[in-house]
């Protein structure tokens, strides 16, 4: 990619983000765009930021700790968007700003800590990823031990919880994945209600099926592929 063509593929993904929120009557200022820079080079993150990114995510602690160096002084928001092993907890508390991904009681307890430790000011924002295709995917808290993990997650002092995150299964029509976005939204409204606290964040959506997912309601939309082009084969 050259900084040329990520310019365009974010403007041209702006505008679609733009066209997606107008059909549901929503303003395009309610999307956030993730930018997900994750096997790419720090320089793709930097001529992101220079196109306008804030916010960029990252899936592996690890990659993105080898990356900080080159990127210093951005001033972005950071959100791990992988799934986070109990043992590097205390490092993502360190690096990220949000982690987007928590799924387990005893990694928000290792984050809480961690926060502690560090007396670092503000609560660390945490987002619970839900397993809404549990025949397709792995990761995510199962829908019947959502409200007790969300429960309990409110209930550590330097955590704020602001809402939910899905990854639908990949389908070849997008248009096919909407159950699963209009599923996530339903369960923050009826996990908000019952704990009464706000969940403003509802993050879904990727490359191929941002557009569905704000028509459903996302907040965030966390997209790689068509801002950086295709990713290396592991
Ligand atoms: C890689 C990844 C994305 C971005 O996927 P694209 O299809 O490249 O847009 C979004 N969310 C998560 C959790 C990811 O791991």
């Amino acid at each position: 990619m050259t900084p040329t063509s990520v310019r365009q593929n974010l403007r041209r993904i702006q505008e679609r983000i733009a066209g997606a929120a107008a059909r549901a009557g929503r303003g395009a200022e309610e999307v956030t765009l993730i930018a997900v820079s994750k096997t790419h080079p720090a320089s793709a993150i930097r001529e992101a930021y220079e196109a306008g990114i804030r916010h960029f995510g990252e899936n592996r602690v690890q990659e993105w700790e080898g990356k900080r160096a080159e990127t210093d002084g951005l001033a972005a928001t950071w959100h791990l968007i992988g799934h986070l092993q109990s043992n590097k907890a205390a490092r993502a508390a360190r690096l990220f700003h949000s982690i987007d991904s928590i799924d387990d009681f005893a990694v928000a307890q290792r984050l809480d800590r961690a926060r502690a430790e560090d007396s670092v000011a503000g609560k660390l924002r945490v987002v619970i990823e839900v397993r809404v295709a549990p025949e397709e995917t792995k990761s995510g808290v199962e829908i019947n031990e959502l409200l007790g993990l969300a429960e309990k997650i409110t209930g550590l002092p330097r955590l704020e919880l602001v809402g939910l995150m899905c990854i639908p299964p990949f389908l070849e029509k997008a248009e096919q994945v909407r159950p699963y976005f209009r599923r996530l939204r339903e369960l923050r409204e009826d996990i908000a209600k019952k704990l009464g606290v706000a969940l403003p964040v509802l993050s879904m959506g990727m490359s191929h099926d941002f557009e569905v997912a704000i028509e459903e309601g996302a907040t965030e939309v966390r997209v790689g592929t068509a801002i950086f082009g295709t990713r290396e084969a592991k």
